[in-house]
């Protein structure tokens, strides 16, 4: 055991809410490390667009334009095409810029490094312990077990968060999605999303995307709708007998009914959950990248706003936070809706899918406050 250092902050997890709190606390002067389990640079199970306001305007804000370098080809999505089996298309115009997650991640932690972020990779944060006033964060790297203590942890790791397992008791049910990566393309336009919904419902869904020399297909529902996928891709030039180069899974958190019921509330004194560790991933689209950033600026704003009075940066962080349960608590609905309205009536659902996707994606406007 190396018994180590106390920082101001400690950050753990190295996406985009983890980054973007980072950095901000770095730059108010916060001595801030940042914790990531995986050797840098990290790949994350995603689709990699970069969909709503808040996504495009905290980065730009925050972290300038996205490189092209970052960009894959096609660089920037045209929109989202719904494909409800038995209606007609539907396309939803919306300019999506478009990445491997692996790049746009980690082009952020090199900014927030460079604003004075130590960050560390290859370690795993394995508990969180409030402790006299501080919290004690244990990792191991390498067999090597570690302790470190800081007077705020933000708990950006993702949606199966240590911190969040650490600090709450909560029972917390998964969706798996699955990504396949296939090598080629289909004929299917590249430079849109395609969304199928291949039993004429909401649920199960998949969706294919182009990225570069490859496509992918993407969904939870991806096992029980293997037949279906197979009849509707063979008409766009899919091999069913080809094999994945390679596929990956997840788990996503489904906490938005705790959430809004304040069941779970993501806070506690100076240890504050954001992004997927605190189950703020937008239902419908899933977008999510957006909400982690928004949430990580609120909790370093948090953070330095409790330095400045003594008080919590719970309180603080909770009062942010409500925007963003505001908007879930809005799509929620809408989702529940869908479902509802729509039963046997595919051209009913397509018209109301499109509308939640647009909902879903505009809901962001204006509600975007410049931190500084
Ligand atoms: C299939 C799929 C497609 C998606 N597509 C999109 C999309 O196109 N656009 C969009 O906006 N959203 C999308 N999302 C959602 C988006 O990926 C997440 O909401 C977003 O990554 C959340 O960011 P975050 O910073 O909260 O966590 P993450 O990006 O998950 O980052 C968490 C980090 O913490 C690290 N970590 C975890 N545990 C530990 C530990 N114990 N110690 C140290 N480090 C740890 C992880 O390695 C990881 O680097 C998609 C999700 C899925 C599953």
């Amino acid at each position: 055991m190396v018994n180590s250092q106390t920082f101001d902050v400690i950050v753990v997890g190295g996406g985009p809410g983890g980054a973007v709190a980072a950095k901000r606390c770095a730059e108010a002067g916060l001595m801030t490390v940042l914790i990531e389990k995986k050797k840098l640079p990290r790949d994350k199970v995603c689709t990699g667009m970069v969909m709503g306001d808040w996504a495009h305007d905290i980065i730009r804000l925050e972290f300038g334009e996205i490189p092209e370098a970052v960009l894959v080809d096609p660089p920037c999505l045209t929109g989202h095409r719904l494909h409800v089996a038995g209606a007609e298309t539907q396309t939803l115009e919306w300019p999506t810029p478009f990445t491997w997650r692996r790049n746009l991640d980690f082009w952020m932690l090199l900014r927030a490094k460079e604003a004075g972020v130590a960050i560390r990779e290859d370690s795993r944060v394995v508990s969180v312990t409030p402790e006299q006033g501080l919290t004690r964060v244990t990792t191991q790297h390498h067999g090597l077990t570690e302790e470190l203590r800081a007077r705020f942890v933000i708990g950006a790791d993702g949606s199966t968060s240590v911190v969040r397992k650490s600090l709450f008791r909560l029972k917390v049910r998964y969706s798996s999605p699955i990504r396949e990566c296939y090598r080629g393309k289909l004929d299917l336009q590249r430079n849109v999303i395609h969304w199928f919904f291949p039993k004429g419902r909401p649920r199960p869904r998949f969706n294919v995307n182009h990225k570069d020399d490859v496509f992918l297909i993407e969904g939870s529902g991806i096992k029980e709708l293997r037949r279906e996928i197979n009849e509707t891709l063979m008409q766009y030039g899919f091999d069913p007998r080809s094999k994945p180069e390679w596929k990956d899974g997840c788990a996503i958190a489904m906490l938005h009914e705790q959430l809004l019921s304040k069941a779970f509330v993501p806070a506690q004194g100076n240890n504050l959950l954001v992004g997927d560790a605190a189950g703020l991933i937008f239902p419908i689209t899933f977008e999510g990248i957006g909400s982690a950033l928004k949430s990580g600026v609120a909790a370093a704003d948090a953070v330095s706003k409790s330095v400045e009075t003594g008080k919590h940066a719970a309180a603080f962080y909770l009062e942010a936070l409500e925007l963003i349960l505001e908007k879930i608590r809005h799509l929620c609905s809408v989702q529940n809706e869908l479902g509802d309205s729509s039963m046997g009536d595919p051209h009913r659902l397509a018209a109301s899918m499109l509308s939640a996707y647009r909902e879903t994606l505009i809901i962001q406007e204006n509600s975007f406050v410049n931190p500084d």
